[in-house]
């Protein structure tokens, strides 16, 4: 018999920087029965749950890779049976790169009610925490928001001729692996070596960090960062140096549960 009354709202979080959260996300972690939340939910968005309220981490543990997804949509249905408000977080917006979407179709699949709440996405806070605009007029017409992981431990293959648009800024998810072969494959594809680029780690918290370099040395630049990392590549990069704000020593001390292990990604 199934639980009519349960609702699991799928929601992005925003990329750190818990006052990124919207109000709407705020208002369901504070009405929640259960929070679900994995690796790149920070520590002070964890801490507008109320005290009680169980939380259930289903991120990666060291080593590990995270709990595989069929075992999080399990838990999603079984919570769904006996609980009423549950709260899903993801990191940024849970459509971008996020499986967001998987997640819903399993809950329309089954006739579980569900609400998405959008989160600011890591493609636009952490290049707006880094003085970075991702358009700009004379600069950039657009942007290109991939994933630099692919999956299962296949080869990437990207559409490089696309991407490689000195008009267009793009943005690369989960590119830390493969970055030496992105950038190879981009200059291959015409864009120009001098292009600035940039690496935004831990963006939006009190431990950003962003390296400032080009195209053709972003690889060897970024070689001691760790995940989280977000890429930026186009000639907006260049405004960096003096839209630059973003000050971590005034931020809110929080990041992220477990970001000290070395996973890259
Ligand atoms: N749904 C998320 C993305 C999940 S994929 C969103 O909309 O932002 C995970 C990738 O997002 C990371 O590998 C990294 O590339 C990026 N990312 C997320 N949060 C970040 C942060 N605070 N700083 C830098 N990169 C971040």
């Amino acid at each position: 018999m199934m639980n009519e009354s349960a609702k699991i709202y799928l929601v992005g979080t925003g990329p750190g920087d818990p006052d990124l959260l919207t109000v709407k996300a705020l208002r369901l972690l504070q009405n929640a029965d259960v929070v679900i939340y994995d690796r790149l939910v920070s520590e002070g968005i964890l801490q507008q749950i109320p005290a009680g309220v169980s939380k259930i981490y289903v991120g990666k543990k060291s080593g590990n890779h995270t709990l595989p997804q069929d075992e999080i949509n399990q838990l999603l249905l079984n919570l769904a049976d006996t609980e009423r408000t549950i709260v899903r977080l993801k990191g940024g917006d849970p459509f971008i790169f996020g499986r967001g979407s998987e997640e819903a179709l399993l809950l329309a699949q089954h006739d579980i009610q569900f609400e998405i709440v959008p989160g600011i996405t890591a493609a636009s806070a952490c290049t707006t925490y880094a003085g970075i605009p991702l358009t700009h007029r004379g600069l950039s017409q657009g942007v290109q928001m991939i994933t630099g992981h692919s999956q299962s431990d296949k080869p990437l293959t990207l559409d490089w001729k696309s991407l490689a648009d000195e008009n267009k800024t793009i943005v690369i998810y989960m590119g830390l692996t493969n970055i030496k072969f992105i950038a190879e494959n981009l200059m291959k594809a015409g864009l120009d070596k001098n292009t600035p680029a940039a690496a935004v780690q831990n963006g939006t918290t009190f431990r950003q960090y962003c390296v400032l370099t080009t195209l053709a040395k972003l690889d060897s630049d970024c070689t001691a960062l760790q995940a989280p990392v977000i890429f930026v590549i186009g000639k907006v990069v260049a405004l960096a140096e003096k839209l630059d704000w973003f000050e971590t020593d005034n931020a809110i001390e929080s990041d992220f549960s477990d970001n000290k292990q070395s996973l890259r990604g």
